[in-house]
């Protein structure tokens, strides 16, 4: 088999021309998100690929107009041998042709000076691409796996729309999971988002005029601005966010990236009134070693606090909702952390594969920026982001990514699909 492998890295040299074409024309469908609910076509183009590639392919509409396509090529020995999950996303970050200056169209893909551009070259249809080069040059070798391959190409994840957990809730697992999203071929955890939205309302609504009576002496009127309420709440947010930064740390990270961000506030009705309600969305980012539930819990105990200390809120507390399952549909995301297991078995098989082609172990480090690996590591599948691309290119203008960190990504996916799938599974 070495010596398979060795020839299959030859061919991805040789045919380093079909790998572009094919993620050209993933960049030729046009799938930003927002707008969203564009991915259908592109959807078609991954399951015709699969199916062609004897895949038993599974496409079902997470939101109509954006489907998941999963696609397994069934193993010989399944029952005895490791599977693997390929997962990727479809959906690409936003474009304002107008207002942002593209050298190149951003869904006309070019390739020039070493690099291949545009939307969504490296996050991540360059790594959807170069993993079903992969699959194409191993079954045209002949090849057949023990263990199962399960491609999963899911939308919505530029917008918090987890396709990717609509995967793990239909039922499909495996050993072990390979998000191949932008690392810039490191291996990643990540830490953690919830987003969330605190309300301040009152009960009665006043007017304008009556703002004397609530503020002043002998004014009588048990009342309140809601935005003015809210800013005790920011404050308190900034304490716990200065208190988290001081005391929570994780390898990898800088201290204080877990932060708070008051993102976007909502609040009152016009100027003849008092303002009756207040509404902010928050983001929170965690550690690995957090889970969501447990930082909103940490955070409305802290503000509910705050809120005791003050007389109108003490009798008006304010209102928590958490996370959300589209930015688009309900202003809400989460994406749980990912830890990585360094000694885990993936690691080393992927370390192993990468050493192979680099001649060094990939660095392990932590993404500063979420991917869909959360939700397939909550569903308790051991999880590792590797991709082509870095975060600098990922939703920028001119977005490109290295032509030679395609195909050495592609060699690497070859050896991770054959040796992890051909391993035999230890009963534990
Ligand atoms: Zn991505």
């Amino acid at each position: 088999m070495e010596k398979t492998l060795w020839q299959l890295n030859q061919l991805v040299e040789e045919r380093q021309d079909e790998l572009l074409e094919l993620v050209k024309n993933l960049v030729r469908f046009q799938t930003p998100s927002p707008p969203a609910r564009n991915t259908e076509e592109a959807q078609q183009f991954i399951e015709q690929f699969l199916k062609e590639h004897d895949f038993n392919t599974d496409v079902w509409d997470v939101y109509p107009g954006d489907p998941n396509v999963v696609g397994t090529w069934k193993g010989e020995d399944p029952e005895t041998h490791q599977s693997l999950i390929i997962n990727g996303h479809m959906d690409v970050a936003e474009v304002d042709e107008e207002n942002e200056s593209w050298k190149y169209g951003p869904f006309e893909p070019v390739a020039a000076d070493g690099r291949l551009y545009g939307r969504g070259t490296a996050d991540m249809k360059g790594g959807l691409a170069g993993a079903l080069f992969a699959v194409k040059l191993l079954q045209e070798q002949g090849i057949r796996l023990p263990g199962d391959l399960i491609f999963q190409s899911v939308i919505g994840e530029e917008v918090g729309e987890a396709g990717t957990l609509e995967c793990c809730k239909r039922g499909y697992s495996a050993d072990l999971a390979v998000v191949v999203d932008t690392s810039d071929l490191n291996i990643q955890g990540q830490g953690g988002v919830i987003t969330g939205w605190i309300t301040v309302k009152s009960p009665q609504t006043y007017h304008d005029a009556t703002r004397r009576n609530m503020i002043h002496a002998g004014g009588g009127v048990k009342g309140a601005s809601a935005i003015e309420k809210m800013t005790k709440i920011i404050e308190g947010l900034q304490e716990l966010e200065k208190h988290w930064a001081v005391t929570k740390s994780y390898p990898g990270f800088p201290a204080g990236m877990n932060t708070i961000n008051p993102a976007v506030i909502e609040g009152g009705r016009h100027a003849a009134f008092v303002a009756d309600e207040c509404r902010l969305w928050i983001t929170v980012h965690f550690y690995p070693d957090e889970d969501h539930d447990m930082v909103a819990k940490e955070v409305e105990d802290h503000i509910r606090r705050v809120a005791d200390a003050d007389p109108w809120l003490r009798e008006n507390p304010p209102l928590f909702e958490w996370g959300g399952t589209s930015m688009i549909e309900d202003r809400g995301e989460i994406f749980p952390s990912l830890d990585i297991e360094e000694n885990g078995k993936g690691t080393k098989v992927l370390q192993t594969a990468h050493q192979d082609i680099f001649g060094q172990k990939a660095p392990i480090s932590m993404s500063p920026t979420v991917t869909d690996g959360g939700w397939l590591g909550d569903a308790g599948i051991p999880t590792l982001i590797y991709g082509p691309g870095d975060l600098q290119n990922a939703h920028a203008v001119n977005e490109s990514v290295s032509i030679d960190q395609l195909v050495q990504f592609t060699k690497v996916m070859i050896s991770l699909i054959y040796n992890w799938c051909s391993t035999e599974r230890e009963e534990d």
